[in-house]
C-alpha cells in the first residue's frame, strides 16, 4: 500500500482517535487535492443525533464551503480529489463520492456490516448507470489501527458509549 502523499499534520487516524473520545464510532477521513487538505471529518452521528453524520459527509460539507471561497468548480475539483479514511466507506458514503464523480480512496479496513466498496455492496466499482463514476479502492492502509480502535469502541459498556441511538444508526 502505497503511503498518502498529503503534507498534514492531522492524519484521518487522529480524526478517528477524536471520534472515538467524544462517544462516536471512530473513523475519521481526509479529502486532499492538489496536496491540500481541503476537507476533514469524523463520525458526528451521535453528538448531532443525525445518521447522515459520517465522516465522509462532514469532509464533503467542507470541501463544498472550500470550492465555494475558493471560486472553483466543485466537479473539477471533486475529479481530482483522493479521500484517506481509517474504514471502508459505507454504501451511503460510497454512492455519494461516485456520484461527486471522487476517483481515488484510500482506506484502512474493511466494514463488513455496510461497506460499501465491496464487502456488502460494490458501489465503487458496480456498473451502475446514471450515478457518477466508478472510483478506484485501495485498501489496507493503516488497516490494523483502524480495527484496533473499532474494537475499543465496542468494547466500551453501553453507557459509556453514551447516548448511542438505541436504532443502530451509529453505523461507520
Ligand atoms: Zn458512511
Amino acid at each position: 500500500v502505497k503511503p498518502p502523499a498529503y503534507r498534514c499534520c492531522t492524519p484521518p487516524q487522529l480524526c478517528a482517535k477524536e471520534a472515538l473520545e467524544n462517544g462516536e464510532v471512530p473513523v475519521g477521513c481526509l479529502m486532499v487535492y492538489k496536496d491540500e487538505v481541503v476537507g476533514k471529518g469524523r463520525n458526528e452521528v451521535n453528538e448531532t443525533k443525525n445518521a447522515t453524520r459520517h465522516a465522509e459527509m462532514v469532509a464533503l460539507d467542507q470541501v463544498l464551503d472550500w470550492c465555494w471561497q475558493s471560486s472553483l468548480d466543485v466537479k473539477s475539483v471533486c475529479e481530482r480529489i483522493a479521500l484517506y479514511v481509517t474504514v471502508e466507506p459505507c454504501i451511503m458514503c460510497a454512492a455519494a463520492l461516485r456520484l461527486l464523480n471522487i476517483p481515488v480512496v484510500v482506506y484502512g479496513c474493511r466494514n463488513e456490516r455496510f461497506g460499501g466498496c465491496g464487502s456488502v455492496l460494490d458501489v465503487s466499482s458496480a456498473d451502475l448507470p446514471h450515478t457518477g463514476t466508478q472510483f478506484k479502492c485501495i485498501s489496507g492502509h493503516r488497516a490494523e489501527e483502524a480495527v484496533d480502535m473499532l474494537k475499543t469502541f465496542y468494547k466500551q459498556t453501553p453507557k459509556k458509549r453514551k447516548k448511542l441511538c438505541n436504532t443502530r444508526c451509529h453505523v461507520v
